[in-house]
């Protein structure tokens, strides 16, 4: 059985205290690896393992170039167990094969990325600035932010940590990870292969374990710098008043509800596919899936009936078969938690359409046919609350006003998109919707280059891109005062005390 220990400071090592716990496959409800439950006494070694290793400068020092080789490194190390990280992925999560494949080369490519733009941008950059005053001399210097505690979720595992940790260390930042309870394997190996590449002692650190125990110590730890967070509203809540505290930067990527507006002028294979794409990849367990679809009333019903159809022709099963599109709910509670909303759906008075009950033929596992309602209360929660899971609200209306309300309509902004053949329409509402991503025909597709993050509450900051690797800095002016002249303001006392 593989086992996951903790990485601190260059070694790994079992946890003081806390012993392990089970990693199960959510397909086979069987255990498959065994995780280090780090405790708070873990996150203090890492912690100060990280402070340490940014004070001393060895990492932050570095030309970027040196830096930057120790990324792409990684990337290559990624890269050569891809098929082994991918595998390890679909034992953890439930996630078919393919898609897992998909997520691990997008994080060998994050560190590839970051390696570039270190080395572009050079990291540390100073810029001199005109103040108006030739007295002064002064200039913007970025500067890397410090330590970072970065507390991942269990949806993309290794793609989340690659967000963090790239941009983190491109910066000259050191790093302690806390990835997902749920999902915590494949970010073990990272750590192998980070270790494998050289970085020095203390640069990454690695701790498995429980929210309550390792995250909440990670997050209010006193020697970190920063908090990079992605995962829930409700845990996003507390690592800010655990910041606020301590008064320390963070980043928050949060949950969504993300609206998909379809015009009636679109071809309808084209909308049924990305409609399905949108919902239904990685099983709906996606912060941005566009899981409130909005169609013209003119095509609601032909569109409807061939989604039904469609959904009902996913093949279904463990992510480890071949040609499967839809793996199991990561684990029982998040099965329970999705099967609840959708008894709460009912309950509502919104038409359920299709699934809402396990597949048949499926004994064990966490497996839940792909679900579909339409005509949902739009004060109901299934239409106003993340699910997580693969289910998807449909509902017409009529005018763009309409379309465009009904999608701001949500306490949450991650994402949004609109399909319609007229683009000067697409380009119109995409300019009106309140969402830090916006899709115009088609949904989900994620790049390194381009910054992500939330309006509203689905969270602070941007990760990826430029914007991802600016939030790892500190930015500091320095002025100088450069004239052979007196300041002129208590110049006569301050002559008079020195020739005293
Ligand atoms: P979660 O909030 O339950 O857990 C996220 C992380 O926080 C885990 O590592 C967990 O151990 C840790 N944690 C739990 N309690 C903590 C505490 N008190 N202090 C510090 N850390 C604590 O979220 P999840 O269920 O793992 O992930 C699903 C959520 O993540 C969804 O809401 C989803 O939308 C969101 N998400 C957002 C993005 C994005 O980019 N915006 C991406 C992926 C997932």
């Amino acid at each position: 059985m593989l086992e996951t220990r903790l990485y601190i400071d260059g070694i790994f090592v079992g946890p003081e205290r806390g012993g392990f716990f089970p990693a199960v496959n959510p397909a086979t409800e069987e255990p498959f690896a065994q995780v280090a439950a780090g405790q708070a006494c873990d996150i203090h070694r890492a912690v100060r393992a990280a402070r340490r290793a940014f004070d001393s400068g060895e990492w932050s020092g570095l030309p970027a170039q040196e830096r930057a080789a120790k990324l792409r490194r990684i990337a290559d190390g990624i890269r050569h167990r891809l098929r082994d990280i991918a595998f390890i992925e679909v034992r953890d999560n439930g996630k078919p094969l393919l898609e897992a494949e998909w997520d691990v080369a997008d994080a060998a490519f994050c560190f590839e990325y970051y390696a570039d733009l270190a080395e572009q941008h050079a990291g540390r950059s100073t810029e001199v600035v005109d103040v108006g005053d030739n007295r002064f001399q002064a200039k913007i210097c970025r500067e890397p932010l410090g330590v970072v505690g970065a507390i991942t979720p269990w949806n993309f595992p290794i793609l989340m940590a690659a967000w963090k940790v790239a941009p983190a260390l491109a910066a000259g930042c050191t790093i302690v990870l806390k990835p997902s309870e749920l999902c915590s394997v494949s970010c073990g190996a990272l750590a192998k292969i980070i270790h494998e590449a050289g970085l020095p002692p203390g640069v990454f650190n690695l701790v498995t374990g429980t929210g309550p125990e390792a995250g909440e110590a990670l997050a209010n730890h006193p020697l970190i710098d920063k908090v990079a967070f992605t995962g829930s509203v409700a845990t996003g809540r507390k690592v800010m008043q655990a910041a606020s505290a301590g008064i320390r930067t963070v980043s928050l990527e949060l949950g969504g509800k993300s609206p998909f507006i379809i015009f009636d002028d679109c071809e309808l294979a084209k909308a049924v596919e990305w409609i399905l794409f949108g919902i239904f990849w990685n099983k709906g367990e996606v912060c941005s899936a566009t899981s409130r679809v909005l169609v013209h009333r003119g095509i609601f019903n032909q569109l409807l009936e061939c989604l039904r159809t469609a959904t009902e022709a996913i093949e279904i099963g463990s992510g480890e078969t071949p040609g499967v599109k839809l793996g199991p709910l990561v684990s029982k509670d998040q099965y329970e938690k999705v099967r609840a909303a959708v008894e709460a759906a009912k309950r509502s008075g919104a038409r359920l359409v299709t699934g809402g009950e396990p597949p048949k033929g499926l004994n064990r596992g966490y497996f839940l046919s792909p679900t579909i309602f339409a005509e949902v209360p739009t004060g109901s929660s299934i239409w106003r609350e993340e699910i997580f899971g693969p289910v998807v609200c449909i509902n017409p209306f009529d005018t763009e006003e309409e379309a465009l309300e009904l999608a701001n309509d949500s306490n949450y902004g991650l994402a949004a998109a609109v399909m319609s053949d007229d683009l000067d329409r697409c380009e119109r509402v995409a300019a009106k919707l309140r969402a830090g991503v916006v899709w115009i025909n088609c949904s989900q597709p994620t790049f390194t280059q381009l910054p992500w993050g939330g309006y509203k509450m689905s969270g602070i900051g941007r990760e990826l891109g430029r914007a991802g690797f600016d939030a790892y800095f500190e930015i500091k002016q320095v002025t100088r005062f450069d004239h052979y002249e007196h300041w002129d303001w208590y110049s006569q006392a301050a002559k008079m005390a020195t020739e005293a």
